[in-house]
């Protein structure tokens, strides 16, 4: 009788090995800085069968997914991405937002040192970010054996995605023309990324955001990390977070149209091509799941629009600030302003309180003159966003972008086609993003590789259901702060 009892329970006891949750070996995120949703089509006849058309053809394509906030910019996009989570939540209110009435930058931490140049562009780390990632949430569930990875050329596009638990995070150094870390994650660079920076680099200052090289090389990175790390040859999954950044950066200067865009997306998708097929052989095809998406997109120049009789223009955001600025002064007898940034005006509390002034009487006052403005369609005082008469979903857009900490106190929604920008003129050929519209806030969103069925949908979703859909799949607790919903 005791024989059969153990013989059952050494019976049981195999079957629970047997039953470990399945799992990927490697997750892959992948994020091209501005990415319109429609870039997928606007340059489908001319990309090639093994890149973006294959993530189209063999993976899940959520046609129509969405930010669920303002603003719509790059440090927000890449920490909603990973959290499921909006500005509110996450703390990370945009590029650059205020702590205690000082304009900082997302990720700056003076606390840390640059590791692999002696340059200020290392000093960063995630220290900002309130909210756990996809990755933090893997740590947690595999007792932290699994291995997440950041790499992009922008350091809060590989910062913020990988999280505070992040085993490293690479990004670029343009002083130095090369991947560096900082002091928060290591003492000094790996074997691998010296000898990558060896191979890999340019010279001092040369701005490699603006090259088709950029691309080329975050994707050589991404490789060289899955050689150096061994990602996705472990017991449990492991994570790499990848950021295309030049998309961006050449999107700003050139426009959504023209050679320069046009290059840079058949550059992207030569080497995601690549860099499938590199996934196929080193992780197999089957054993890897792989998400696409953007941060943001972008507006279309409005001088190109114009041209074609669509309603267009530039708002001087810097103008904006100082006149109303001009305009407390007269009023008040202080000037409170600290700048114009993400579509929101940001008041310095400490000197409206060192005047004995109530707070709201000069938030109210701004906004009655900021209404003045003809371009402006909502002005609308964040604290109280809930009751302002602006339509859905631009108001719930607002409070998930709110940040009570440290964002501005009023948001400006402009008419449509009409950004923030410092060149208003005839020749300016860039562009812009930030706003609440779908050219900003409707990105690509394609699941690929490990358990995915080709298929697609036209149901609106949002940035913030990536996290909780893939956490769902590798049956891991959804990030702590994640508002979205899992899509399968
Ligand atoms: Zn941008």
């Amino acid at each position: 009788m005791k024989k059969i009892f153990s013989l059952a329970l050494l019976f049981c006891l195999s079957l629970a090995a047997m039953a470990q949750t399945e799992r990927p070996k490697l997750v892959v995120g992948l994020v091209v800085d501005q990415m319109r949703w429609d870039y997928l089509y606007y340059y489908e006849n001319e990309y090639g069968e093994g890149g973006l058309k294959r993530l189209v053809k063999e993976g899940y394509n959520y046609q129509n997914c969405m930010l669920p906030y303002v603003p719509s910019v790059t440090a927000v996009g890449h920490s909603s991405i990973y959290t499921g989570s909006v500005p509110a939540l996450t703390g990370i209110a945009g590029n650059y937002f205020c702590i205690d009435d000082k304009y900082v930058y997302a990720c700056t931490d003076p606390s840390v040192k640059s590791v692999g140049s002696d340059g200020k562009d290392g000093q960063m780390s995630p220290k900002n970010l309130w909210a756990t990632t996809i990755g933090d949430q893997l740590h947690l569930a595999t007792d932290y054996k699994s291995k997440v990875i950041g790499v992009a050329l922008k350091d809060r596009a590989a910062i913020l995605p990988a999280g505070r638990s992040a085993d490293d995070a690479y990004w670029w150094d343009t002083d130095a023309g090369h991947f560096v870390s900082s002091t928060f994650y290591m003492q000094t660079l790996p074997k691998w990324v010296t000898d990558f920076n060896k191979q890999y680099y340019t010279k001092s200052k040369f701005n490699i955001k603006t090259s088709n090289l950029g691309v080329t090389y975050t994707f050589k990175m991404a490789e060289a990390a899955i050689d150096g790390e061994q990602l996705g040859q472990h017991d449990q999954t492991d994570m790499l977070c990848i950021s295309v950044s030049s998309t961006d950066a050449i999107g700003h200067k050139f426009s959504t149209r023209g050679k320069e865009n046009h290059d840079v997306y058949m550059t992207l998708d030569k080497e995601l091509a690549s860099f499938l097929s590199y996934l196929d052989a080193k992780v197999g095809k089957g054993n890897y799941l792989l998400f696409l998406t953007a941060d943001h997109g972008a507006a279309h120049n409005f001088n190109q629009l114009e041209a074609h009789r669509i309603a267009a223009g530039g708002w001087d955001y810097n103008k904006t600030a100082e006149d109303l600025g001009t305009a407390i002064q007269k009023k008040f007898g202080f000037q409170p302003v600290i700048t114009e940034d993400n579509y929101q005006i940001f008041l310095n509390d400490s000197i409206i309180a060192a005047h004995g002034v109530k707070k709201q009487e000069v938030v109210d006052y701004a906004i009655s003159e900021l209404r003045k403005d003809p371009n402006f369609l909502f002005v609308v005082d964040n604290e109280h966003a809930a009751e302002a008469t602006v339509p859905e979903p631009i108001k719930t857009k607002i409070i998930n972008g709110y940040c009570r900490q440290r964002s501005g106190e009023i948001t400006i929604i402009p008419r449509a086609e009409y950004f923030g920008t410092s060149d208003t003129s005839a020749n300016y050929k860039g562009t812009q993003h930030g706003q609440w519209n779908p050219y900003d806030a409707h990105i690509p969103c394609i699941f690929f590789g490990w358990h995915i069925t080709p298929g697609e949908t036209n149901r609106t979703t949002y940035m913030t259901d990536i996290a909780p859909t893939v956490c769902a799949m590798l049956h891991i607790q959804r990030p702590n702060s994640c508002v979205g919903e899992a899509l399968r």
